[in-house]
């Protein structure tokens, strides 16, 4: 009996005076602690990306406290589908004006989806006839026209 508890009482006095990575880790308890540090990386690294994701597409106040909040209160768990499902759609670079002045400027072959120059009468890139003649004054201009920029006439192709 004796001579079974002596080696144990060894082995403990050895690790106590050697500690090493093994003797932090080895309970249970302290293995869940490392199971909630991992949890808790992920989480503050699901906040951050929030973060950067939510002020990219809004500068909105209450739509960024909305989506930290809804992560921290609600754990990514529930939190980030929410987050995901009523995140407001599209970036704020698509809705700025130099984008929209780039578009104007741009039209789209709908023969081969090719960007010509809105002034280009043929696609460069299959030849399709990409201007449309104006019924009241006979000048081409862009399909893309909703009036004639020559005299106003709506562009009505008949
Ligand atoms: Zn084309
Ligand atoms: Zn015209």
């Amino acid at each position: 009996m004796f001579s079974e508890t002596e080696p144990l009482v060894s082995i403990t006095s050895d690790s106590a005076s050697m500690p090493g990575f093994y003797d932090y880790f080895s309970g249970i308890e302290d293995l869940w602690f490392l199971v909630w540090l991992i949890v808790l990386f992920v989480w503050i690294v699901i906040i951050l990306r929030v973060v950067k994701d939510i002020t990219a597409r809004t500068t909105n106040f209450w739509w960024h406290f909305f989506s930290v909040f809804v992560i921290i209160v609600l754990t990514p768990v529930i939190g980030l589908p929410l987050y995901l499902a009523l995140r407001p759609l599209g970036m704020k670079y698509d809705k700025m004006p130099w984008r929209e002045a780039i578009l104007s400027s741009m039209c789209s072959c709908s023969n081969c989806a090719t960007l010509n120059k809105i002034e280009h009468i043929c696609c460069t890139g299959c030849g399709e006839l990409l201007q449309i003649t104006c019924r009241e004054c006979s000048q081409y201009h862009s399909h893309t026209y909703g009036y004639c920029p020559n005299c106003g006439a709506p562009n009505i192709e008949s």
